[in-house]
């Protein structure tokens, strides 16, 4: 008997909604190479530019500022190797932000973090000031924690940032479709995000860039998206984004509800286990992602016995070659190290139901009184 699933991984990928799907499928039937000038090339260009408006209007950009990529890893990487000479950035980024940086040869100059998750851009007036090296500089902030949920004041940054002649780039991946996100009124030059965090096809994102902003071409060999990423466009996966954006974008306000439901999911696991700590609880949070660290059971471990239960969440710390990481993240917060091996990461997303967060709790009850039956 197969027995019923619950989806609580958002953050690593949201089901595909069926706008997206559709439009997908449309696309699929055309023929035409977008670059083409007669009439099927132009109606695939059509879907194109139609998805650009899309995906524009709901990061508050212009047409003309988006770059369609293979998904923020791409955008990220893009960005990040445009030849800075220095690179601010916080150790809570993502791998996609930080291994770039140190593959870029440009000088890393770490901002601090809080224990609540929140990188410190008070300190960032001086270390701009200071400058580091000469040159040109790029902060890096992401606007919404992946494993934690944390929304970073991206803005007060860009506005520091701006007078000091640094450019900003803000990864967005997991704030985009969630809370408002206005690429215009942040005054950053770059923010990337992906397609399937708000429910649309894996391996397709965008680079939103400034078109004053300096970028180096990172494939060349074409005229497309403002030559900087060439190659014929993957007409599908894009329109796919674009409806997936316009649902998103007409899903904005209703998203802060999901608050209720993961409220009610932290409120419980803290009766049930109380020695658990939920990470970042007062800090400005995303409403779908709770970090709960039990600082005694290895996360994959936690993950595992989940999945058996037919719930799929994620552990905040990855783990290779059967050896449980640490989460740089967590690491980057100034958890103590059990913590950092020990948390696990739920998401929920707008189809979520108080029937998914029973089930998790029932699991999770569960798995607490084995635990203390073989104690
Ligand atoms: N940045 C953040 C914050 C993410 O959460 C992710 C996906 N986990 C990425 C970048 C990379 O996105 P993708 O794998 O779609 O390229």
């Amino acid at each position: 008997m197969k027995t019923a699933r619950t989806y609580l991984d958002w953050n690593a990928t949201a089901p595909l909604l069926p706008e997206a799907r559709e439009a997908m499928l449309r696309a699929l039937d055309l023929i035409g190479n977008p670059s083409s000038v007669h009439a099927e090339g132009r109606a695939a260009r059509r879907l194109i530019e139609d998805a650009r408006e899309q995906v524009a209007a709901l990061a508050g950009a212009r047409p003309q500022e988006v770059i369609f990529t293979s998904g923020a890893t791409e955008a990220n990487n893009a960005v990040i190797r445009s030849g800075w000479d220095a690179v601010f950035a916080a150790g809570i980024e993502h791998d996609s932000v930080l291994a770039p940086i140190r593959a870029s040869g440009a000088r890393h100059v770490s901002i601090a973090v809080g224990s609540d998750g929140v990188t410190a851009i008070a300190d960032c007036e001086a270390m701009f000031a200071a400058k580091q090296v000469p040159g040109r500089s790029l902060v890096t902030l992401q606007m919404a924690n992946n494993e934690t949920g944390v929304i970073q004041p991206v803005a007060a940054l860009a506005g520091i940032a701006r007078g000091q002649g640094v450019h900003v780039h803000t990864d967005a991946t997991q704030a985009v479709g969630r809370i408002a996100v206005d690429f215009a009124g942040l005054g950053v030059d770059y923010l990337s995000f992906s397609s399937h965090k708000l429910g649309g096809p894996k391996g397709v994102g965008v680079l939103v860039a400034r078109e004053d902003a300096p970028l180096s071409p990172w494939l060349t060999g074409g005229g497309q998206e403002r030559r900087q990423r060439a190659g014929t466009e993957n007409v599908a996966a894009i329109a796919g984004f674009g409806a997936a954006a316009a649902a998103a974008q007409a899903g904005l306000a209703g998203y802060a509800r999901l608050a209720v439901l993961r409220d009610h999911l932290e409120a419980e696991v803290l009766r049930i286990t109380p020695a658990v700590t939920i990470v970042a609880r007062d800090a400005p949070r995303l409403a779908n992602t709770s970090c709960i660290a039990n600082g005694r059971r290895a996360a994959e471990t936690l993950v595992t016995v989940l999945d058996l239960a037919g719930i799929a969440v994620s552990a905040g710390a990855a783990c290779s070659s059967g050896k449980v990481a640490a989460s740089h993240v967590l690491e980057a917060m100034g958890l103590y190290p059990a913590m950092t091996r020990a948390a696990i990461r739920v998401s929920i997303g707008p189809t979520t139901t108080d029937n998914d967060i029973a089930a998790f709790l029932a699991a999770w009850e569960n798995i607490t009184r084995q635990v203390a039956k073989a104690a």
